[in-house]
């Protein structure tokens, strides 16, 4: 007979391992550590929330057996949530913006869900990826989960990344740096981090062209340009991200972003996107300004290398 309480794959979401990185690391006047979300069972800190959401959304009566689940994406969401629609029996819809990767859409098409590709249209734009999501949510009845707005997105982050950090640092944290899509990582953390570890600093790592660093450091919002980094960024501040938490910022261009990503697989084994080369980027300009005894940086790492395969950057220097 099947055992009722075997485990389920969604029980395999968080409690991520906390890495050092000896290599890139070295030297540093403190620890760097590196919080390994890439290894969440759908390839991305992403599974964290998508079930938050769909667990809220079951517990409010918003969603019945069967449902249609629609989110606006960059692609990690949607495999968060489709792993979690396939496990409960929902539909899932996603749509993303051309800019996204296609071996993001191969394998959100590959989890079986409906993937829906808009222009790289700016928020004002009807033809915006999350307008579109918008939209047919209300004209289909669709549920929007709706992580750029939804607390349940946030709270995932208080309730268990923050958490385990804590617990896995076996010691003081001085700064903690993530990027910013949702701000759900930054805005979580930084709310377990105030209560439980409050001389943490915040870090926003950003990339060149998302307005969202110079609104940490001038309360205005930075020059809106074009970058190719995925996943963090963005043109105004989103509902989740509440900037009054975040202490500093610091700016990451794309050349930079790669060439550390291929320094994290290479050096530390660490297949992960292009959005952790950013981050880890802006965690060593913080690390290395730190002194000796101060609290060690950590840094996150949002997602998988596998989803970036195709795109240029991602191709090894060397001959085969
Ligand atoms: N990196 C990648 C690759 C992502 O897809 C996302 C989420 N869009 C983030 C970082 C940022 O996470 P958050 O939405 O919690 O700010």
């Amino acid at each position: 007979m099947r055992n009722m309480n075997a485990p389920s794959l969604l029980d395999s979401i968080g409690r991520t391992p906390l890495a050092t990185l000896p290599r890139i690391g070295a030297g540093l006047p403190v620890p760097l550590l590196a919080k390994c979300e890439h290894l969440n069972p759908g390839g991305s800190v992403k599974d964290r929330i998508a079930l938050a959401i769909v667990d809220e959304a079951e517990r409010s009566g918003r969603i019945a057996p069967g449902a249609t689940l629609i989110e606006a994406t960059a692609g990690n969401t949607g495999m968060g949530l489709a792993l979690v629609a396939a496990a409960r029996g929902y539909s899932l819809v996603c749509v993303m913006p051309e800019k996204m990767s296609v071996d993001k859409r191969v394998a959100l098409r590959a989890l079986g869900a409906r993937v829906i590709v808009t222009p790289n249209a700016p928020l004002d734009d009807p033809r915006n990826f999350q307008n579109v999501a918008r939209g047919l949510a209300a004209e289909r009845g669709w549920y929007l989960t709706d992580q750029f707005a939804n607390p349940a997105n946030p709270l995932a982050h208080e309730r268990s990344t923050g958490p385990e950090i804590l617990g896995q640092a076996g010691g003081p944290i001085s700064a903690f740096v993530a990027g910013a899509g949702t701000g759900g990582t930054l805005t979580g953390v930084a709310r377990c981090f105030e209560r439980s570890s409050p001389r943490t600093r915040m870090v926003l790592a950003d990339p060149a062209g998302s307005v969202l660093a110079e609104m940490v450091r001038s309360g205005r919002p930075g020059v809106d340009g074009a970058y190719q980094v995925e996943g963090i960024g963005s043109s105004r501040v989103p509902p989740n991200l509440e900037l009054a938490r975040v202490h500093r910022a610091e700016v990451v261009i794309d050349d930079e972003s790669f060439a550390m990503t291929r320094r994290l697989w290479s050096e530390e084994g660490l297949l992960v996107g292009g959005s952790s080369g950013t981050a880890v980027v802006a965690a060593l300009r913080v690390a290395r300004e730190s002194n000796p005894g101060d609290g060690a940086v950590v840094v996150l790492l949002p997602d998988s290398w596998d989803r970036y395969r195709s795109k240029e950057w991602a191709q090894p220097a060397g001959p085969d």
